[in-house]
């Protein structure tokens, strides 16, 4: 996070009551199940179950997410908003996939904040802690949920130091279990001295709570058997002598993260962490941008793309560029100016993401995030204002890690090719290089299933068969430096030289001591293996 100028005022209260937040967790930690008990308190939906059931309807309305259907994944990234208590959420979700961690990436740059959700039995796996370390490139506040704690689980003093030790943050517990497996019984919720006790009976049931005062309360002695008691009363005193309390400043500034501990399928603990996050979570943030940062409580407003999602209905062959308010009072059928193009667009049908539903947005405030179906003009990267040529950073594009070849299978439409892979690379799917040398491309991406997907995207969406064949590359640098310096090294160069889809000129080989000799013989140039979006 940015500091804030000390003179800032209090944000008006409709953009100060946003939380724009991601989860981030390992596959099968319980991120889908969490996501449904935020919709389920957040009044979005009437019963749990509905996002994944949701989200099979839709599958099987577009057939490219057959894929995701068969392999139980989920591809791509949508929004969520809803009202908890006087907050207004937007959940971003990110795909889980490693596969298609760039997107991930990108996602966390659309948001304030993240929740990171560990298995109780697991702690902190290797996709939790990719993702971590994207957040605390951002400074991102990000707040723990524990699940799973009705099965069997680790210490809970292990699972707080393995996440101090391996993710380099204070842990505060913000609640304490009681019991673990089969006797977890619920937690002590630490911040407000009360007991919530889980009900087993009913899944979709708020779980009750029970104020006590203090560890001594009779009370507590009512609810939990003699065992439990005494191990939870040496516990919390250990916490309190060994573990920091929590400082929201702290919080704020992603130096510590508060740790809830519950039950996802359960709804337990689940409340707990949304007032956590509707109380200690950051309001919409400053975001920087080239020619100066973009405050959210300036009237005007401004955004930027962080995502682009093609053919969504396949009806309408449309594509949403999901846009991260910045600024302002966002109302329909504003005029707004695209900066990359000096253009104007009137977002005359931006959409909300309400649960799974898509509804026309009146009017959305700093924070939130809103779809704009467009043909192809918005990018990612790209930033919309009232007029004003801002240009917002920090959206990262990677050097793949990946590259193929790239060949229509049927000769005929190889023209056609041209302008799928054009798309796709413009959507953010997947880099796409045309060699100096020779004919076709080369495509590159972050993880081999994208390959795959980009396969049978391009056969559905353009009836074009493709094969994808290996490269004589495995790595591809962009090289940056003064234009006569780069142009002499393409020359002496030309057989490892390409261009990416925004023109720029990318060096490739499959050595990495061919880039360390190019970075010995070229003190002139640098080689980079990510680029800002354009
Ligand atoms: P995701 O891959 O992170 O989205 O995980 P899911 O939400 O799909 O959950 C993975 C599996 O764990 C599913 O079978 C869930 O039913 C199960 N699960 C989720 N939360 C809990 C929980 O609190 N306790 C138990 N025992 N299982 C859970």
């Amino acid at each position: 996070m940015l500091d804030a100028p000390s003179n800032r005022p209090a944000l008006p209260p409709e953009i100060a009551r946003r939380r724009t937040f991601a989860i981030i967790s390992h596959p099968d930690a319980g991120k889908t199940t969490l996501t449904e008990k935020f919709l389920l308190y957040g009044g979005a939906i009437q019963m749990a179950g509905q996002v994944r059931a949701k989200g099979e309807a839709r599958r099987t309305r577009s057939d490219f997410m057959k894929m995701e259907q068969d392999r139980g994944i989920s591809v791509s990234a949508s929004a969520m908003s809803f009202d908890y208590e006087r907050f207004r959420f937007n959940l971003v979700d990110t795909p889980g996939h490693s596969d298609f961690s760039e997107d991930t990436y990108r996602t966390l740059t659309a948001v304030d904040a993240a929740v990171m959700v560990i298995d109780g039995a697991k702690g902190v796996e290797s996709q939790t802690r990719k993702l971590f370390e994207v957040c605390r490139l951002r400074d991102l506040p990000i707040l723990t949920f524990c699940n799973k704690m009705d099965r069997e689980s680790r210490d809970t003093f292990e699972i707080i130091d393995e996440i101090q030790e391996m993710l380099a943050i204070h842990v505060t517990p913000a609640s304490w279990p009681i019991g673990v497996g089969r006797e977890f019984l619920g937690c002590y919720d630490m911040l407000r001295n009360r007991l919530e006790l889980m009900d087993r009976a009913d899944r979709n049931k708020v779980a009750e709570s029970i104020k006590i005062e203090g560890l001594d309360d009779p009370k507590l002695a009512e609810h939990v058997p003699q065992d439990l008691r005494e191990k939870l009363i040496e516990e919390v005193e250990m916490a309190k002598e060994l573990l920091p309390a929590l400082d929201p400043q702290a919080v704020l500034e992603g130096q510590m993260t508060p740790i809830w501990f519950g039950s996802a399928i359960n709804s337990f603990g689940v409340k707990e962490l949304m007032d956590g996050i509707a109380n200690y979570g950051p309001e919409p943030q400053i975001q920087p941008a080239e020619s100066r940062q973009i405050a959210p409580e300036e009237p005007k407003v401004a955004g930027f793309v962080f995502k682009v999602q093609a053919n969504m209905d396949p009806k309408h062959r449309d594509r949403v560029a999901f846009v991260r308010l910045a600024s302002g009072h966002f109302q329909r059928g504003m005029k707004l100016t695209h900066v990359r193009s000096k253009k104007p667009i009137t977002v005359s049908s931006p959409v909300l993401f309400l649960a799974a539903d898509r509804e026309l947005a009146e009017e959305a405030w700093a924070g939130d995030i809103i779809g704009i179906p467009n043909h192809g003009q918005l990018r990612i990267g790209d930033t919309l204002t009232e007029g004003e040529a801002l240009k917002v950073t920090g959206i990262p594009s990677f050097a793949p890690e990946l590259l193929k070849n790239c060949r229509a299978g049927d000769p005929m439409k190889a023209k056609h090719l041209d302008k799928a892979l054009m798309q796709f690379a413009e959507e953010g799917a997947a880099k796409v290089f045309k060699p100096m040398v020779g004919s076709g491309f080369i495509v590159g991406v972050v993880g081999a299933l994208q390959f795959e997907v980009l396969a049978s995207r391009i056969e559905l969406e353009y009836g074009l068969p493709v094969r994808f064949e290996p490269s004589q590359f495995t790595s591809a640098r962009w090289v940056h430096g003064e234009k006569a310096d780069v142009d002499g090294f393409v020359q002496k160069n030309k057989q490892h030289m390409a261009t990416d889809n925004d023109g720029d000129v990318v060096y490739m080989t499959r050595l990495q001591w061919d880039i360390d000799r190019v970075l010995r013989d070229h003190p002139e140039l640098t080689l980079s293996a990510t680029k800002e979006m354009q």
